[in-house]
């Protein structure tokens, strides 16, 4: 049997059917899933270490769409017969019904994603991929609809159905992270005590850019920054902050991180992480409050410049081990540097952090009989 769609609209309508709204915005945003994935940009890169490491991958294939669209018509089906006294015997096929029915989510506008994720409405954001200036292009050309995935599985976050513990699952792209066996962070303890050559730190004042990419607040830096360390020229990116600490040394965890996010010719990432410690205004630190962006998601061009062997501690001892990302999708073959000796940041600098970002670290990863080396 094949039913009107008017009179089946009007009779959701009428019926107040609201229990099927998730299920139509579901739809919705099924179909509104594009294949296309929006270029990055290489000095606007994302939140953390992260989404660097897509670069140097294909495109991860897509969830199984079909599946989930299949499904939600399924059950709206049902729902709609249950609704309409006629059992299970309505049975279009019909892609128009489809379309019909999901066209209400869109002009219902935003749906709430999961909170740490939340950006500016009608601005998406996609875990990993942050602000290249293409997607914001594409942001704005579309309506302020409802965002890319289903509410229940799209966004990693550090609590929650999107915390730490479910990143491996939330995507195929982010199975490392569970399956991953050098991830990061780890308790950094029994390492070896060697003569570790200094890194050598190319830095010097950059423009720069602030944002709060909904996991944490990221300062994009114009080239000319680079590190040299084994031999390899790296050049920093970006870096961003962590409150605690996501490392430790023999457990001890401190009050907030940097880490400074570097990429070789190769593709390389090496990561400087930067221990903050309760104390004395950081003054770097402070620039990147200054200008930090009133909304999520927007990024600030700051008429500043920074410098950042301002947030590098005088004594430049540290440890280093490969590891990972410490977001997804969590790609390992990340060199690590963190060094020894903390940098002072005051209470109220963390106090402003905390207010945006009261928890946003990785829990310790098995360190897994990995090597680490220490300056000694
Ligand atoms: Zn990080």
């Amino acid at each position: 049997m094949r039913i009107a769609l008017r009179p089946l609209l009007a009779a959701l309508v009428g019926l107040g059917l609201l229990a099927g709204a998730p299920l139509l915005r579901a739809a919705d945003m099924v179909i509104k899933t594009s294949p296309g994935k929006p270029s990055l940009n290489r000095n606007v890169e994302p939140d953390a270490e992260e989404s660097l490491g897509k670069l140097a991958k294909k495109p991860a294939p897509k969830p199984p769409l079909g599946a989930a669209s299949e499904d939600s018509m399924d059950k709206l089906r049902e729902r709609l017969a249950e609704k309409l006294g006629a059992g299970k015997t309505i049975e279009s096929k019909d892609p128009a019904v489809l379309r019909v029915v999901a066209r209400p989510s869109a002009a219902t506008g935003a749906v709430q994603v999961g909170g740490a994720t939340a950006v500016s409405p009608g601005v998406p954001p996609e875990p990993g991929i942050h602000w290249s200036e293409p997607r914001r292009a594409a942001a704005v050309a579309r309506p302020p609809a409802a965002p890319k995935r289903p509410a229940h599985g799209g966004h990693w976050a550090y609590q929650g159905e999107g915390g730490p513990e479910h990143w491996g699952q939330m995507k195929p792209e982010f199975s490392t992270c569970s399956s991953g066996k050098r991830q990061s962070p780890i308790d950094i303890r029994d390492g070896i005590a060697v003569q570790l050559d200094p890194v050598q730190f190319d830095y010097k004042p950059s423009n720069f850019r602030v944002i709060d990419n909904g996991h944490t607040v990221q300062v994009n830096l114009a080239p000319g920054n680079s590190i040299e360390v084994m031999g390899r020229r790296f050049e920093l990116l970006q870096f961003h902050f962590h409150r605690p600490s996501e490392e430790r040394i023999n457990g001890r965890q401190f009050d907030m991180v940097a880490h400074l996010v570097h990429k070789d010719l190769d593709g390389k990432l090496a990561v400087v992480a930067v221990l903050l410690d309760r104390g004395s205004v950081q003054p770097i630190v402070q620039t990147v409050w200054n200008n930090l962006p009133l909304e999520k998601g927007e990024e600030l061009p700051a008429k500043a410049m920074i410098d950042l062997n301002g947030l590098l501690p005088a004594e430049r001892g540290y440890f280093t081990y490969m590891g990972s990302l410490t977001t997804p999708p969590c790609s390992e073959g990340v060199l690590w540097m963190v060094m020894q000796t903390p940098v002072s940041i005051s209470p109220e600098q963390i106090g402003i952090f905390s207010r945006l970002y009261p928890m946003n670290a990785r829990p310790i990863q098995s360190a897994s009989g990995r090597l680490i080396k220490g300056s000694n």
